[in-house]
């Protein structure tokens, strides 16, 4: 696996990259993927990283200031597209995470069913749930500056992606 490009053992920039982690409709198999990657690189990359938002890890988080945000999944409600749409007034730069936020699939399948595929269950679903009436990818609703394929993501791409906003954001 890809590794960081050796970064310095101290942090001379006086600054953090100030990042986000979201997860919207999905199995969330790349929160877990991005929770082991900081099982193995925590300590090295918190010296260059601020977690602001990081819900799966922390009780306190911020969505404010944001200099990257990481989606994860597809848009499945109205609710979720307000939400989104926060995300990315906050953040200068966002990044899809995974197929589901980069294509929508494999969350959107239900968007081709037929009507008379739609059976009871599902239809219990969309009356006691706020779901929107067709799942969306990220770039349905707002722009999307990167995207990290992969179902889930591919941990190289996201390592590539992160090493890029460490060099774009002036930290190393
Ligand atoms: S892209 Fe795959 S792994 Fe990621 S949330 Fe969607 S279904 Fe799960």
């Amino acid at each position: 696996m890809a590794d960081l490009p050796a970064l310095p053992p101290v942090n001379t920039s006086g600054k953090k990259l100030a990042v986000g982690w979201f997860s919207f409709t999905c199995s969330e198999d790349s929160t877990i993927l991005f929770t082991e990657l900081l099982n193995d690189h925590l300590e090295e990359w918190k010296k260059f990283v601020d977690f602001k938002y990081l819900k799966a890890l922390k009780m306190n988080n911020q969505i404010e200031g944001l200099d990257v945000a990481f989606v994860e999944g597809a848009i499945s409600s109205e609710k979720q597209a307000a939400e989104l749409k926060r995300i990315r007034e906050n953040a200068k730069v966002l990044v899809a995470i995974g197929s589901c936020a980069c294509t929508g699939q494999p969350s959107a399948t239900r968007n081709n069913l037929f009507d008379n595929e739609i059976n009871y269950k599902v239809y219990w679903y969309f009356s006691h749930f706020d779901y929107s009436h067709e799942v969306k990818k990220l770039e349905d609703l707002v722009k999307v500056d990167e995207k990290v394929m992969g179902c889930p993501m591919n941990a190289d791409s996201f390592i590539g992606t992160l090493a890029r906003s460490l060099k774009t954001f002036n930290i190393i």
